[in-house]
């Protein structure tokens, strides 16, 4: 602007007949454009900030202990993370009282004073500390040159206050001593370097934020591992079963599969009605719909089911998931096959014993290397757990391989029984079928002589007498048995309570 202003020459028409003569052009446009561009350069910085580290991202996370630190200084982040999740869940129950208060009044009433958030998590606010308000001014210098008490030096004409421009621009440069150590400030008291209040402000602002972001990044990295794994709402289900005293400490992520998480823990306090296993083990049901899509197929159908899936959202869906391998497990341990017992189920959340021993997870039956003897014992095992499961249980677990049958303390244990259907579901058998055809392929390959074949087996386990001597024609025929049975469902609105073997009259369960 100054530049553009034109000083050289005869002045223009108006100023020669301008009656109070030119105007002084010197001081002013300079000072503008200096306090414009600092001030916005400050609004530039503080929008970038903001931008690249918004508070919610940090505000979201927390701690969590994880097989990689198991430290006991995770008990410290641990609560604090507890207390901010109820400082948090308080605040909002406030504002919803607040709300419910105030509602359309023209006066309103605040709350603001009884929020809990912690000052850590709260936006920086207090970050603009009043700078001529020493007494709580956390920057405060080692008396660099001090202002007394009664806030003024010297006599008469030189009296200066506190408010002086160099008393101020020293003190500022002192405190910026007390920014964070690794903010490097360079030596402004040995220059005697006068900050002004306005330019002390941002760099306190920016010492401060960049303090916070690095604490940030550094708290990210120690947590990521496992902590990825569920969102904040199971984080906090978690933490909840932690604060109350069910589970005494989360310890590691021991699986992250397709459709789920599984986490170990420590049982904790027995309530009047609850024995906690000393260790347990947490199946965290994934709330990514996606990954259960394909699922669908064996709740849809599944009778027990049926007249609340049509009615319900994909969240709550997942939960059927949780709620159904509760059942089923409730169901195999009444009938005394080896199984994870529940412990207690929280929406996606499944706590039950764990099966393995000081936090190390029973192998699973595909990576374990077993004797001829201990092999041909598994076999037996299995088949008679098929057969309890199919007929004391009404179950065919519908995802039975090596992968989920764990050896522990001399047996096999089955697990992971969400999918598990009735026989009577429209695909039940053939379901079951497939796990007879894993079963047996894999001890046949493992070298038990005695292992029946595929069909063998499944005939052994249904009872059902199918006597194709091929695959395609079994196959065929457990699927006309599925049909015989749907269309039975159709006329009659009822299920078959059991495959009936030789073309008796279906039997059923009134
Ligand atoms: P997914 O549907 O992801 O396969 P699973 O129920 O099979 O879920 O659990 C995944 C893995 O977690 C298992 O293969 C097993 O290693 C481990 N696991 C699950 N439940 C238990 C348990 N009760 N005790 C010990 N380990 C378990
Ligand atoms: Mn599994």
């Amino acid at each position: 602007v100054a530049a553009a202003a034109p000083d050289a020459g005869p002045g223009p028409a108006w100023q020669s007949k301008c009656p109070w003569g030119a105007p002084s052009t010197t001081s002013i446009s300079c000072s503008l454009a200096d306090v414009m561009s600092e001030q916005l350069a400050k609004e530039l910085q503080l929008e970038e900030e903001n931008a690249a580290f918004p508070e919610v991202v940090a505000a979201a996370e927390g701690p969590f202990i994880t097989g990689e630190n198991i430290d006991t200084s995770s008990d410290l982040m641990l609560a604090q993370m507890l207390q901010m999740e109820f400082d948090r869940e308080y605040d909002a129950q406030l504002r919803r009282e607040e709300k419910k208060i105030n509602g359309d009044s023209k006066v309103s009433i605040s709350f603001e004073n009884y929020r809990k958030v912690h000052p850590y998590d709260s936006d920086s606010s207090e970050d603009e500390v009043d700078w001529q308000d020493t007494r709580h001014d956390p920057y405060r210098a080692d008396k660099p040159t001090t202002t007394p008490r009664r806030g003024f030096i010297g006599k008469g004409k030189d009296i200066t206050t506190k408010h002086d421009e160099v008393v101020c621009g020293r003190k500022n440069t002192a405190r910026m001593e007390n920014f964070a150590p690794e903010f490097q400030v360079g030596d402004g008291i040995g220059m005697d370097l006068k900050l002004s209040n306005q330019v002390f402000n941002a760099l306190k602002q920016h010492a401060y934020s960049e303090e916070r972001r690095s604490a940030r990044l550094h708290e990210k990295k120690e947590h990521s591992t496992a902590e990825k794994a569920v969102d904040p709402k199971t984080r906090l289900l978690l933490y909840k079963m932690v604060n109350s005293g069910m589970l005494e400490t989360i310890t590691g992520c021991i699986s992250t599969g397709k459709e789920s998480v599984v986490f170990h823990a420590y049982g904790g306090n027995a309530t009047e009605d609850k024995v906690i296993p000393p260790e347990c083990a947490i199946k965290v049901f994934k709330t990514t719909l996606n990954e259960f899509k394909n699922r669908d197929k064996y709740i849809k159908d599944d009778y027990r089911f049926k007249d609340r899936f049509s009615k319900l959202n994909p969240r709550k869906i997942i939960r059927m998931w949780a709620e159904k391998e509760m059942h089923n497990l409730t169901r195999m341990q009444n009938a005394g096959i080896p199984c994870p017992q529940v412990v207690i189920l929280k929406k996606h959340v499944l706590v039950m014993s764990f099966i393995g021993q000081d936090q190390v997870p029973a192998p699973k039956l595909k990576d374990v290397t077993l004797s001829n003897e201990d092999m041909k014992k598994a076999y037996y095992q299995i088949l008679n757990m098929m057969q309890q499961l199919y007929r004391e249980c009404n179950l065919v677990h519908a995802d039975l391989s090596e992968y989920n049958m764990l050896w522990h303390d001399g047996k096999v244990w089955l697990i992971d029984v969400s999918q598990s259907v009735e026989p009577t579901h429209p695909h039940g058998l053939e379901f079951l079928f497939r796990d007879c055809r894993n079963v047996s392929q894999f001890f046949q390959k493992g070298g038990v002589a005695e292992a029946l074949n595929e069909r063998e087996l499944f005939n052994a386990v249904s009872g059902l007498n199918i006597t194709a001597d091929n695959e395609v024609d079994f196959q065929a025929e457990i699927e006309a048995l599925e049909k015989m049975n749907e269309d039975h469902v159709q006329n009659h609105g009822k299920k078959l309570s059991t495959f009936s073997s030789d073309g008796d009259p279906p039997i059923y369960d009134e």
